[in-house]
This record gives C-alpha cells, structure tokens and sequence, in this order.
C-alpha cells in the first residue's frame, strides 16, 4: 500500500462523462421543484412520475404481490412508493429511501386578512426554521388550498405565471433603520410583522373595509370563497423564484425548497428508474421542518403498518422483515461555506462538488436526539457506495455545540431497522433561494440506486 492510501481523502466529482450527466440530470430536478414548492404539490408531482413508470394506486390491505409497483398517497401530503422484489422478504427486508418534501415556509394564519390605512394583508406563522429577515422584499406566491364546509377543496396557485401578480412583505429603508440594525437579529424583525401585501384598491361604494373587501370579492369571485373559508385552509408563501443555474460554468443550481427536494427526487427517480431483485419503499414524508409530527410525518406508525402489510401479504413476521431492513435517511446536510468559516469543523464537514454526505449523526449538544448510525451499518453502506461508484463524503452539521439539527432517521431506526442519513451538502440551507452542486444531487441519484440495487 502506498503511503498516500493511507490517507482519508474527499474526491471532488469533476470526471467530465459525470460532469455532463450531473448537468443533464439537474434538468429535470429544475422542473420538478418548479412544479412542487409544496408538499401537496410535491406528492401530486411524483404521483404523475409514478405512474407514467406503470405504478397503480395501492389501499390499505390490498394483497401486495411479488413485482407490483405501487404508490400509497397519505392525505395527499405524504406519499409511499412500494416496488414489491421477489428476494425472499423475511431474509433480505426492505430497502427503505426516506426524504421529506416539506420546506420552510410562512403559512397564512386562519384569520389572516386585515386591511390598514389602506393596504390589505394577510397575517403568517412561519412554518420550521426561517431567518425572518430573508422573506422580506423578495417576490412570493400563494400556493394551497381552501377546503369548504360542503367537502369540496379548492387549490390556488398564484405568483408563478409570468403574468401572475406576485406578493411582498415590506423592510424598512435603511435611513430610518438605526434602531433595528443595532439590535440582535433575533429581536429585529418581529415575527407579527411577517404580513404579506395582497391588494391596495378600494371596493366601489364602500367605505369601512373598502381594499379587504376588495380582495374578498375577488376571492369570491375567483374561487367562490368567503373569509370564512380560511379557517379551514392551508395556505403556504413560498417564494415566487424558479430554479436557475449559477454560475458561469453552472456547476451550482439555486432554488426554494431544495431541503428536502435534493433528496426526494433522486430518491423517486432511483426508485423508479432501477431493476432490483429487493422490495424497496420510498418515503417523500410532510412535517419534518417540524419535527414530524402529525399523521403525515415520520413518527406516524402508518409505515410500520405498510411493513406489516407487506409482511402479511409474502407470509412472513413483520418483525424479521424490519430486522433485515436498512434504510437511508435521506435529508440535507450543511455544506461548508467560506464566508462563515467559524460555523464549520473543517476536516468533518461536507463540501458542496464533493458528492452525497454520509451524516453518522446529526442532533445537537452531545448528538442529543441523533439517530448516531452504528459503524458497521456504516461500513457495510462504504461497500454498497465503493462497488456503485458513489462519490461521497462525510459529513457533520456545524461545529460542535454551535446549533445543530434532527432528521427522521431516528424514528425509522425505531422500528429496529439499520438507518444512517445520507444527503446532498446545501449552502444557505432553509433561506427562500438555497444552493446545491449538480454533481452532488447527482452523486445523491447514483447512490440511492446503488442502495436498492
Ligand atoms: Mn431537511
Ligand atoms: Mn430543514
């Protein structure tokens, strides 16, 4: 062995044939994140995906056969993909590929119109981890739904056409900015002050109200909604940008919402694009921005019921199937940024062009809430990695006791399966406009099918 083998090295992923494919890959991600800045939107999007690759709409309790490609749609904001193998189950277990298709956010409230001196509002609650101050005075779009008392529910999607009117939260100009700037950007900019402009002409005739009820009826007469209706809606701005190349050489792409998207959609086209012998069930989970709660997030028990399910339908113990299973939990890592070089312990942090990182934990103060993988789960993940040719690295989430994060890796590994988390290196994670590297999201790609195959 040569003395520089001795030597942990990152590869950063410059070979020209990946450098093309990365390109030509990222193409469709553009797309896909385009017409998915929602959960909802996200699901309904993949949906489409599946079954253009022959996959059929699965209920509970349908008999799952060997070679059924399927999709398990949870409430419309979280999505199962089933690819039934025909490995024996109870000795192989499943392949499980887990990203979340949530993203930081602001969500209207439930009563959220108001109109002051003349300008019409709606009021927000931020939805995960946001620095207030980076949704202000940038372009936003409504996206959602209003569900009615009579069942039926009706979708809005407005900011994204070229001739649509966007939306905008005001700053105040820097003359008059002495008092904010001076104190601690957590104090700065007030969450109540997060109100989006929506409208600033008067109804004809009236006098009290006049621009709200401007918005209402045109509301009405848009989607035959009353303000009633909010209570019963959800409704997400999110920022109105596309996804688009940067730089000259366009080796990055920025976006809203690539966490979790980096991972979802490698995760989706790995899952429906390779032939494998294994069952494979690939999560897009809601709700992980805040903490997976909810029966749409990952601490919901519905996955363990389609393991059941699965199990019941091969004739074998559900336990056995989860003790042989293994999964990836597919979600963002920090990638290191040399503008903010204090943040980062540089020899353990990920570097964006640098392929997919390998997270063993995440969580903060002493790992606290992490998954923290086991080394040989590890080891075995390097094998499957080195035999597919997966460029990868590994990665931590900051310096230690700075911050820190959870992923949903820790509520698939309660159900007694091998988990570790693995995801693409973001800059300026969770800002509306985050930042990736093509080879890494394509590098995220390689490695899932590497892990299903
Ligand atoms: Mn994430
Ligand atoms: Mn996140």
């Amino acid at each position: 062995m040569e003395n520089k083998d001795l030597l942990y090295k990152r590869t950063q992923a410059k070979d020209a044939a990946l450098l093309e494919a990365a390109q030509k890959y990222a193409e469709g991600y553009k797309r896909f994140l385009d017409n998915g800045k929602t959960e909802r939107e996200v699901v309904k999007e993949t949906v489409a995906m599946a079954q253009a690759a022959g996959y059929k709409e699965y209920r509970l309790g349908d008999k799952i056969n060997a070679g059924d490609k399927l999709f398990y749609n949870n409430r419309g904001k979280a999505l199962f993909l089933i690819r039934a193998g025909r490995a024996d189950l109870a000795k192989e277990g499943v392949r499980i590929l887990v990203a979340h298709v949530d993203s930081p956010r602001l969500d209207l409230k439930q009563v959220p119109l108001y109109e002051e001196n003349d300008i019409a509002y709606l009021k927000t609650h931020y939805y995960g981890g946001i620095k207030k101050y980076q949704w202000l005075t940038i372009p936003l779009a409504l996206h959602g739904v209003i569900a009615k008392k009579d069942g039926e529910v009706v979708e809005i999607k407005v900011g994204e056409k070229e001739e649509d009117p966007v939306f905008y939260i005001t700053d105040l100009l820097p003359h008059l900015s002495q008092e904010i700037v001076t104190k601690p950007v957590s104090e700065a900019f007030p969450a109540e002050n997060l109100n989006v402009i929506v409208g600033g002409l008067p109804l004809d005739g009236e006098e009290k109200d006049a621009v709200k009820l401007a918005v209402l009826r045109y509301l009405n007469d848009a989607y035959g909604v009353t303000e009633e209706d909010f209570l019963s809606a959800e409704i997400e701005v999110v920022p109105a940008v596309k996804a688009r190349d940067v730089g000259f050489d366009r080796a990055f792409l920025a976006s809203y919402g690539h966490d979790d998207r980096v991972c979802a959609y490698p995760e989706i086209t790995a899952t429906l694009e390779t032939e494998t012998e294994q069952t494979v069930v690939t999560i897009l989970a809601d709700k992980e921005e805040i903490g997976s709660e909810g029966n749409s997030g990952m601490q919901c028990i519905l996955i363990k019921d389609i393991l059941d399910l699965l199990a019941e339908s091969y004739g074998v113990s559900s336990a056995l199937v989860r003790s042989h299973s293994a999964c990836l939990s597919a979600d963002v890592t920090a990638g290191y940024d040399p503008n903010y070089k204090s943040a980062f312990e540089a020899k353990n942090v990920a570097y964006v062009g640098y392929g997919v990182g390998m997270c063993k934990f995440t969580g903060s103060r002493g790992k606290g809430g992490s998954n923290d993988a086991h080394a040989e789960f590890i080891g075995k993940i390097r094998k499957v990695f080195a035999d597919g040719g997966v460029i990868w690295q590994t990665g931590e989430l900051g310096r230690v006791d700075l911050g820190g994060g959870g992923t949903v890796a820790k509520f698939l590994a309660s159900y007694n399966i091998d988990t570790v988390d693995v995801g693409v290196p973001v800059l300026s994670m969770h800002a509306p406009y985050e930042l990736i590297a093509k080879t890494d999201l394509y590098s995220a790609h390689l490695a899932f099918v590497a892990f299903i195959r």
